[in-house]
């Protein structure tokens, strides 16, 4: 992967932090137009519809079933690969993730094989 596109997942991750952490002054949203009132605690921060292709269905569902938090710290994660030029290898199997995936999600740190692997791990371990 070359760096520019590094960069434009760079910009994305950025993006989607500074959403989930709900840092609305670091958004240049017409939100931002109620003033204080105007921060809403229950609005969801990221609409999953952004960061989900049509193809994603099952990472989108994923996405939703994983807390802010989790996601934050995929998302920081992604970050430190990016930095450290790995960004775009499957954390677990090394094989190169989709460009398809990361479009979808950024901070996907794992291959589709692999991040199923580990959901079933998950279900079967009851969660
Ligand atoms: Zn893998």
């Amino acid at each position: 992967m070359t760096r520019q596109r590094h960069r434009v997942y760079k910009n994305r991750l950025l993006d989607m932090r500074v959403r989930l952490r709900g840092d609305v002054s670091r958004m240049t949203a017409g939100a931002l137009t109620g003033g204080a009132e105007g921060a809403q605690r229950n609005r969801m921060p990221i609409h999953m519809a952004e960061v989900a292709g049509d193809h994603f269905d099952q990472e989108l569902s994923l996405a939703l079933a994983s807390s802010k938090d989790d996601i934050l710290q995929q998302i920081e994660k992604a970050l430190e690969r990016i930095e450290d030029g790995v960004y775009g290898a499957c954390d677990c199997c090394g094989r190169r993730i989709p460009q398809a995936r990361l479009d979808a999600v950024p901070y996907a740190g794992l291959c589709v094989r692999c991040a199923q692997d580990e959901e079933d791990a998950a279900y079967w371990r009851g969660g």
